[in-house]
């Protein structure tokens, strides 16, 4: 019989799971507080568990995470873990350090189908879609690296779903890790410190509304449809239009949430005061901020980092509009673990560099 990974199932999996095996439900509040509130990786270490589940549950089932590759620290504090997730891929993880706070950057996916003009992962093309256990599983092995801090509190305050993949495309796998994330006997982070970040896949965002209603930062990037089909070509299927009207209702319901757009900032493609303008009309209706990402290059990306004065006027412009414009801090640059540099090692299904490679030569 194949045994069942625990870090797979979310709390009501974790329920019917106990039921199978004739167990009340509060057993799997108990098994959520071992696995994800301690780490633990060992069914003997549960002590308030009666002594014949205890022996009972390794013949049914596992606590199998992710293998940990490698890990890197930055100078700066940045930390970056390599997770193998099998047949030659790896997915990576990022812990970013703050004043007050610590983030948890996960990614989703082996790669990523969108192919966004300016991001490593989306050159690498897209192999498969992570586990909840491997989702999950990236938290599992961050909390247990990183511990607690004197007073008790976790270090991983926030978790943002920006790593490598579209999360929304990963739809399921997605919410119910996010779910462990929420609850309250596993992770229970609030959900104004659980972000998804969206390239702008319009009914996956409704339907994430409804289940879900975490943070949700969009990928803009660019304040009309030309530019972003090239810059972030799944614009050609939902476009701006749908886009907004989409982020409008998210927030509709929370008179408190708003919408972070994330727009990277290219050296002479969406960073003249013209797209400044153009965005402002853009997202007129919608309660937002704005966090501006100086581009991260990578080889041959084909866009340079716009220059510090024009991000700078580009977020002035933003802020006296009265917009919360905020410019994300470059971290990790000595460990490759910036935004959109996490590239891991993906075996393309469809081989796409190497098709491209060809065409270019
Ligand atoms: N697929 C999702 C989440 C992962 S990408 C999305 O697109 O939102 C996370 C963030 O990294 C996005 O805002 C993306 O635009 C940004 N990013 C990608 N490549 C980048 C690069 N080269 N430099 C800076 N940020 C980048
Ligand atoms: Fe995929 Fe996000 Fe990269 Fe676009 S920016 S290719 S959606 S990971």
């Amino acid at each position: 019989m194949n045994r069942v990974n625990l870090l797979d199932l979310d709390l009501p999996a974790l329920v019917d799971f106990c039921a199978s095996i004739g167990e009340k439900p509060y057993r799997a509040r108990q098994l959520a507080r071992w696995l994800h509130q301690y780490g633990a990786d060992d069914f003997a270490q549960m002590s308030d568990l009666a002594k014949t589940l205890r022996a009972r549950l390794p013949e049914v089932a596992e606590i199998r995470p992710p293998s940990l590759g490698e890990a890197q620290v930055s100078a700066d504090g940045t930390r970056k873990w390599l997770l193998d997730v099998g047949g030659g891929n790896r997915v990576e993880t990022v812990f970013i350090p703050e004043t007050g706070r610590g983030t948890l950057c996960v990614s989703t996916q082996v790669g990523c189908a969108l192919e966004c003009a300016f991001c490593a992962t989306g050159r690498q093309g897209f192999n498969r879609n992570l586990s909840v256990a491997e989702i999950v599983g990236q938290l599992w092995w961050a909390n247990r690296a990183l511990g607690r801090d004197p007073k008790g509190e976790r270090i991983i305050s926030n978790v943002v779903l920006m790593g490598m993949g579209e999360p929304l495309l990963n739809f399921d796998h997605t919410v119910r890790a996010v779910s462990l994330m929420l609850d309250d006997h596993a992770y229970g982070l609030s959900r104004r410190r659980v972000t998804i970040s969206t390239s702008g896949i319009v009914p996956a965002m409704d339907r994430l509304r409804e289940r879900m209603p975490v943070a949700l930062a969009v990928s803009l990037h660019a304040p009309d449809d030309t530019l972003r089909d090239r810059l972030v070509p799944i614009n050609r299927k939902y476009p701006l239009k749908e886009l907004m009207a989409a982020c409008r209702r998210y927030v509709a319901d929370a008179p408190r949430d708003f919408i972070t757009f994330e727009y990277i900032l290219l050296d002479g493609v969406n960073d003249q005061p013209q797209h400044a303008e153009a965005l402002l009309r853009l997202t007129r209706d919608v309660p937002c901020k704005f966090n501006l990402i100086p581009f991260n290059p990578f080889p041959h990306a084909g866009f340079r980092r716009s220059p510090a004065q024009r991000v700078r006027a580009f977020a002035e412009r933003l802020a006296e509009a009265g917009l919360v414009a905020t410019t994300r801090k470059t971290r990790g640059d000595d460990i490759d673990a910036a935004c959109g540099q996490l590239a891991g090692q993906v075996d393309d299904r469809s081989r796409r560099v190497i098709r491209r490679l060809e065409l270019a030569a």
